[in-house]
């Protein structure tokens, strides 16, 4: 008779993995394995109880099927009573950031979910992965190129996965947008309209420079980035950019305060993007083909968009919660030793095209992309 909770999971894990034949025992520990006769569900710790854990990433790793919210890795000791009673975590997956490496020693844990200022992403990345761990990452990936290529070589050294929080691929509207293009229900793709625009406080890190890596562009833009690419199915060939006036110069010393930037992309389609700190106006996407038009507004909602279409149809499928399903998709990838929905080099890929958007707005000129 199993009685222990070590034999109990040593036995779990033994027949789940005789049972289906499962390939990859080494990624899989055993929060994976103790869900008894349900789905395998992973253990996911979030790094950072800032307002996206708090508000969105722990409330929706209570609905999603293949995880577990099991740890958490926080600065504020003053935080950790109230997740810890809120969520059922015990003490031993508690961990700030300096012994978060110790996470390699606990097999609750399968993902961390990196949810802290831009500019800790490869810090925080590059810990978990040296600790053995699967890591999801939310957007933008970083706030270098460097740092990316340091994240994805350092996932790939463990032999972990890696993927980055676009939300907006996991919306069923995006999708039926991307749908339209590739079917080209309305013919060949001409330009693309995208939007994107928040009001923001001066005391918050995403002003800082080094903590954020840039302004809007890096924290919103780069959902009308992901739509153009997305929607489209193709990369940018070249970018021109232009920054905006700036109303507050004390809360924009360090990033710019909007840009407008235009993109080129294969097959002669071109994109007008426009983002903001200081009007939050701008939320969605217009796609203008041959033969007419569709589009998202408001697109970029936390769980919810819509859309129309030139034809009088209505693009509005049922909602669902975003965040549950990037993160339920990403741990079917580790289930399954599948490729991530969105790869580390998707996320270094959209950092590379913003720095050329940067380069573009401080030069003049427009620049070529190494992604074409
Ligand atoms: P936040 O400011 O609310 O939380 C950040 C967390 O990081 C806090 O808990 C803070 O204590 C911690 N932190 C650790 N070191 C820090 C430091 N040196 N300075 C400041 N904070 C520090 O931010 P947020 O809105 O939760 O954003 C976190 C990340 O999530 C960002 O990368 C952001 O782009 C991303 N985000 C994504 C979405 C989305 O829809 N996918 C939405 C919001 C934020």
């Amino acid at each position: 008779m199993i009685t222990s909770g070590i034999s109990r999971r040593k036995f779990i894990r033994r027949t789940a993995l005789t049972a289906v034949g499962f390939p990859f025992v080494s990624s899989l520990t055993s929060a994976a394995l103790a869900a008894g006769d349900g789905p395998r569900k992973l253990g996911f710790a979030l790094v950072g109880l800032g307002g996206l854990s708090n508000g969105q990433l722990a409330p929706a790793l209570q609905k999603t099927q293949y995880c577990q919210l099991v740890g958490i890795v926080t600065g504020t000791p003053s935080k950790i009573p109230i997740w810890k009673s809120r969520y059922n975590i015990p003490d031993k997956n508690v961990y700030n950031y300096d012994t978060m490496t110790q996470m390699a020693d606990n097999p609750d844990i399968d993902v961390v979910y990196v949810v802290t200022p831009n500019g800790l992403h490869a810090e925080h990345t590059i810990k978990a992965a040296k600790a053995g761990k699967h890591v999801f990452c939310e957007k933008p990936m970083e706030v270098s190129v460097e740092k990316c290529e340091q994240m994805i070589a350092e996932v790939k050294k463990a032999g972990r996965k890696l993927s980055v929080g676009y939300r907006c691929q996991y919306d069923p509207n995006h999708l039926e947008c991307r749908r339209l293009a590739a079917e080209k229900v309305f013919g060949e793709l001409k330009t693309i309209e995208a939007g994107f625009s928040r009001t923001i406080s001066a005391n918050e890190w995403r002003v800082k420079k080094a903590l954020a890596g840039g302004g809007p562009l890096m924290d919103v833009g780069i959902y009308a980035l992901q739509a153009c690419c997305l929607v489209s199915g193709r990369e940018p060939l070249e970018v021109t950019a232009k920054f905006g006036p700036v109303s507050d110069p004390v809360k924009f010393a360090e990033v710019e305060a909007s840009v407008d930037w235009e993109m080129t992309f294969p097959g002669g389609l071109t994109t007008k993007c426009h983002t903001s700190y200081e009007q939050g106006d701008a939320k969605g996407f217009k796609v203008t083909a041959e033969k007419g038009t569709f589009g998202l507004d408001p697109a970029f909602n936390y769980n919810s968009s819509r859309g129309t279409r030139s034809d009088g149809e209505a693009i509005n499928l049922p909602p669902l919660n975003q965040f549950a399903a990037e993160m339920d998709d990403f741990a079917q990838c580790i289930i399954n030793n599948q490729p991530s929905k969105v790869s580390g080099e998707e996320g270094l890929r959209d950092v590379k095209i913003m720095m050329a958007i940067y380069e573009s707005a401080r030069t003049g000129k427009p620049i070529k992309l190494a992604t074409a």
